[in-house]
């Protein structure tokens, strides 16, 4: 029996909850997102209520096979077969159950906290122990009210060790997480100066967090980080580190670069020690310091200390989606294994629809602390599960196992090399593939081989920033109003199957494009959301219709050919949404031309009205904001006349992004959200609060280069450098998107974290910077922008809107996708 397996009557009593067991079920894993559903029959669904009720979810979590559920007092639910458990709060449920189950170990228990680097700290504190602890840990970040206690549920009896991240929020978020994890050894990473939103000033923040540490026995922090927190600190053991009190335990007095790694000097029991850290940057440096206190602190010796960090590996805690070789997509996950982030990766996986065929290239999975029998077929059966067409095995135990696995094909290899030589025996091919491997198979090899050569310049998207910008726009809106998401000309330059995929399994309402080919285009990689055509050409109708894309009608003439059309195929009732010009004068029926559309909607049997909308032409701007009025006027006018004629109710949408903050008494049934879902926001009166940049675009030194004063650089003489100094040549040009208008200093570019200016005129394929007395060499990273320097500065800095700077960047650049 597997030691977090509790009888669904036993669940019951610990969580004091009222309603009937109807069938004693066997429960061991824990489910909060009804589209993430794995080992239905041993699983207990939270119906947790959060943006949409989770009880929503329940009908389709009880479709795919869950029976188990707990539910809030009084929620009425039809399922025959299915257990319900009646709780007050379900989060609380949750939380109580999994304080229940860590209450049951007497494992030694590390807490982290801080407001950055929690993740990398727990990673790197887990990479550092292994070798003589057998560990459970936060998978991913997961260190919410939710996540921490999922987390918790992990722990078995083999573990001797629990790593743990948690993150708060707000005020009273800390003691509910210790009370789940009570961690007994404290680590308390980088606080930084400012206070989030949830906070009214830092003081609390750090207050709250301290909170965590309440009942360890020893905590491990930075000394200049905690003055002023004294009295907060209650461990009776502490070691603290710092680079400048010499009375700390670890008094840090030198660091040094040689070539790739940070060489630390320190003072510890009065003895000098040193540590070679493999990283360069500032907060990798300041990590992995406290990584070393940590160690130390726990009786580590200073000398193995060292030789662990000595082999620390970058953290890659994002699931990165790449263009492959023959038509592939290619999921990289290459640095770690484990049965729970190789769950978050399958669903990953299986939220790409862009080919049909899901491939699954694994490792053997170390250090689960299951025997391998039991592992294995946990393995199988999600494979199985989340429909994989190709299983690749690679490793002993899983070539052991290989008889577990049904899958269409399969194939398995002892080792690495020995896939690699059956690379091409493999026929990959217009198929998605998820790259998965314990860091000692060394996987990157694979992945090397399987990703198409980047261009050097790409355009990297953030997909969790783009989810955390339409939620941010979802907070706004009143319950039940529709979302359109606005995908046009590429999402606005970010890629359109990859952006829709993720707006479509977030449960966006609708799509729209402009023409009927970028329709086609998402159809074809499995896009189902109903489709708005904003520009419908006519002799494009019989596509419009074989892929159900909804056309736009905005003029008599269009509506004429359309009806031509429908006649002649004999379509009956077609959807299509009605455009009112209310001020725009691009594309609309004006307010005149209302009664006579309505003499041709009447009782028209070819058409569907599905909505009926128009466009705000400065919703951004406060000196418009009477015409704005106005053309909200003309829209309500417009729409109860057809809405009248029609006789049923159709959607009515009016705002586009800023009108969603700056018009809410114009969000009617839905809302049209562009550029604000990709990070921009032109009508906020500070810039973009709440909202995240999902967009960088990188390019990379092609050669560095030493110019004398007064030596000219680029076409036609145009630049020169005041003093002798270094230019570096970039791959990057206006065939890219950056205009030449950037020439001669107006742009600037971040090399190293510096801003630098380009000297000379923009070339087609590449362009200089100047980056005298600045330590580059050829193949260093330079960013155009990111959220550092962000897109409304370049904007700024030529004269023209974000909008353009985002969707100029040509499909020649690759796109880059991540997804945490
Ligand atoms: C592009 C577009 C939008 C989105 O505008 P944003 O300002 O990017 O939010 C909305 N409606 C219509 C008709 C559009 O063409």
């Amino acid at each position: 029996m597997l030691s977090n397996q509790y009888t669904i009557a036993e669940i019951k009593q610990i969580l004091n909850a009222g309603g009937a067991i109807v069938k004693d079920y066997p429960i061991n894993t824990l489910l909060t997102d009804s589209r993430r559903i794995s080992n239905p029959a041993g699983a207990l669904f939270f119906a947790l209520s959060g943006r949409r009720n989770g009880h929503e979810f329940i009908a389709s979590a009880y479709a795919a096979g869950v029976r188990n559920f707990v539910v809030r007092q009084g929620s009425e639910i039809k399922a025959p077969e299915a257990n319900f458990l009646m709780v007050d709060d379900v989060l609380a449920a949750l939380q109580t159950l999994a304080a229940y189950h860590r209450s049951r170990f007497d494992l030694e228990v590390i807490g982290i906290t801080g407001s950055n680097g929690k993740t990398i700290v727990k990673e790197w504190l887990y990479q550092l122990m292994a070798p003589d602890k057998n560990i459970v840990r936060n998978p991913k970040s997961y260190n919410s009210q939710i996540g921490v206690p999922l987390s918790v549920w992990l722990i078995n009896e083999k573990n001797d060790l629990g790593i743990f991240e948690a993150g708060i929020s707000t005020i009273g978020e800390m003691d509910k997480l210790e009370a789940i994890l009570k961690p007994s050894v404290g680590v308390l990473t980088h606080m930084g100066p400012a206070h989030d939103e949830g906070f009214e000033s830092r003081e609390q923040k750090v207050r709250e967090k301290l909170k965590l540490f309440k009942n360890c026995r020893l905590l491990v922090y930075n000394y200049e980080q905690s003055l002023g927190f004294e009295d907060d600190i209650t461990a009776k053991e502490r070691f603290t580190w710092s680079t400048e009190f010499k009375q700390a335990d670890l008094y840090v007095f030198s660091g040094t670069a040689i070539s790739k790694n940070y060489y630390l000097r320190a003072i510890y029991k009065e003895r000098e020690i040193e540590c070679l850290i493999p990283f360069l940057d500032e907060a990798s440096i300041e990590n992995a310091t406290l990584c070393w206190a940590t160690m130390l602190a726990m009786g580590y010796s200073p000398i193995d200390t060292d030789d662990r960090i000595e082999h620390l590996s970058a953290v890659s805690m994002r699931l990165e989606l790449k263009n492959g070789i023959n038509d592939c997509s290619v999921i990289d996950d290459s640095y770690n294994s484990d049965l729970q982030s190789l769950e978050i990766a399958l669903n990953f996986l299986t939220q790409q629809n862009q080919h049909h065929k899901k491939t699954v290239i694994l490792s053997d999975i170390y250090q689960s602390g299951l025997q391998a029998g039991v592992l294995y077929r946990q393995v199988a059966d999600l494979i199985k599960l989340k429909q994989v067409d190709k299983f690749i095995g690679v490793g002993e135990a899983l070539l052991n196992h290989k008889d577990y696995f049904e899958v269409a094909e399969k194939f398995f290899y002892p080792d690495t090399p020995a896939m690699l030589q059956h690379l091409r025996t493999l026929n990959f091919r217009d198929e998605t593939i998820l790259i998965k491997g314990s860091r000692s198979f060394e996987f990157e090899l694979i992945s090397r081989v399987l990703v198409q050569k980047a261009h050097e310049t790409i355009l990297e998207i953030n997909l969790n920033a783009l989810l955390n910008n339409l939620n941010f726009y979802r907070s706004k809106l009143k319950k039940g109003t529709k979302v359109m998401a606005m995908v046009k000309a590429f999402s606005y330059g970010s890629g359109t199957f990859e952006v829709a995929n993720i707006l479509e399994y977030n449960n966006v309402d609708y799509l729209a494009v402009a023409y009927i080919d970028e329709g086609v285009a998402l159809r074809n990689t499995g896009i189902s959301l109903p489709i708005m055509i904003l520009n419908p050409e006519a002799s494009a109708f019989d596509k419009l219709t074989e892929f159900k894309l909804e056309p736009v009608i905005y003029s008599f003439g269009l509506f004429d050919d359309y009806i031509k059309y429908a006649q002649e195929k004999n379509v009956l009732n077609y959807p299509i949404h009605i455009k009112i010009d209310t001020g725009m004068h691009r594309l609309g029926f004006e307010n005149a031309d209302v009664e006579m559309l309505c003499d041709l909607l009447e009782e028209n049997r070819y058409v569907h009205v599905q909505s009926i909308f128009s466009h705000l032409v400065a919703s951004e701007d406060q000196q418009h904001d009477e015409f704005t009025k106005s053309q909200i006027e003309r829209f309500e006018k417009a729409y109860k006349q057809i809405e009248k004629t029609l006789g049923y109710k159709v959607i009515k949408h009016l705002s586009n992004t800023s009108g969603i903050i700056r018009w809410p008494q114009a969000h009617y049934d839905m809302v049209r959200l562009g550029i604000g879902l990709y990070g921009i926001d032109m009508g906020m009166e500070t810039p973009d609060t709440g909202l995240q940049p999902i967009a960088s675009l990188k390019t990379s030194i092609a050669q560095v280069k030493k110019v004398q004063a007064g030596e000219t650089i680029s076409y036609s003489r145009s630049g020169s450098l005041a003093k002798d100094g270094k230019i570096a040549t970039v791959r990057i040009g206006y065939a890219d998107g950056y205009l030449r208008a950037f020439g001669n200093g107006v742009g600037r570019m971040l090399v190293k974290g510096q801003l630098v200016p380009t000297v000379g005129n923009i070339t087609m394929d590449m362009c200089m910077i100047d980056v005298t007395g600045i330590d580059v060499t050829e193949g260093d990273e330079v960013i155009i922008f990111n959220e550092e320097q962000r897109i409304n500065e370049l904007a700024n800095q030529i004269g023209t809107i974000p909008y353009e700077i985002l969707t100029n960047v040509s499909q020649r650049v690759k796109r880059v996708y991540f997804y945490e």
